[in-house]
């Protein structure tokens, strides 16, 4: 399952070329071409699903399983301290490419970098009402 488009979908394919890291029948891995940090990785389902509420549970288990071991490998291959690993989740979260995408950014110490905390806009100010609301919406389609 792939979108004529997709530049993900062209590495896939072998169409483009690229630094693959890891591949298997469902997932496939490697180097991001515009680097946030040595090392950086990209793991990708081989299908094109744009973000990862259209990824099934199963492929989602792949990917993830992918990401688990290569935070390792990737964090040993250049030395790194810890690594950020995370999904930019549709536009609002800053993806810019719609076939879905975990990126594997490793981290050294005093690299001037930011935590994940740092992504979003302004904190909201909750009241208790307001979180237990939300709690229970999410509880309640868990
Ligand atoms: P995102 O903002 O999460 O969609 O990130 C897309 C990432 O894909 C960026 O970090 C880009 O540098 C990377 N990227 C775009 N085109 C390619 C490509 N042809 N090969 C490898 N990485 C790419
Ligand atoms: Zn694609």
């Amino acid at each position: 399952m792939s979108q004529d488009d997709c530049i993900f979908c062209k590495i896939v394919a072998d169409e483009i070329p690229s630094r693959t890291v890891f591949e298997d029948d469902e997932v496939i891995a490697f180097l991001d071409a515009n680097p946030l940090a040595e090392g950086h990785t990209l793991v990708i389902p081989k299908d094109h699903y744009e973000t990862l509420d259209e990824v099934p549970e199963e492929t989602a288990a792949r990917v993830f399983g992918v990401l688990h071991k290569l935070n390792t490998v990737v964090q040993d291959a250049v030395d790194a301290d810890g690594a950020n690993v995370a999904f930019n989740d549709g536009e609002a979260a800053g993806q810019e490419v719609p076939h879905v995408h975990g990126h594997v950014i490793p981290r050294f110490d005093g690299d001037d970098g930011h935590p994940i905390h740092a992504v979003a806009g302004e904190r909201p100010n909750l009241s208790d009402e307001e979180l237990d609301k939300i709690a229970g919406a999410i509880h309640d389609n868990s």
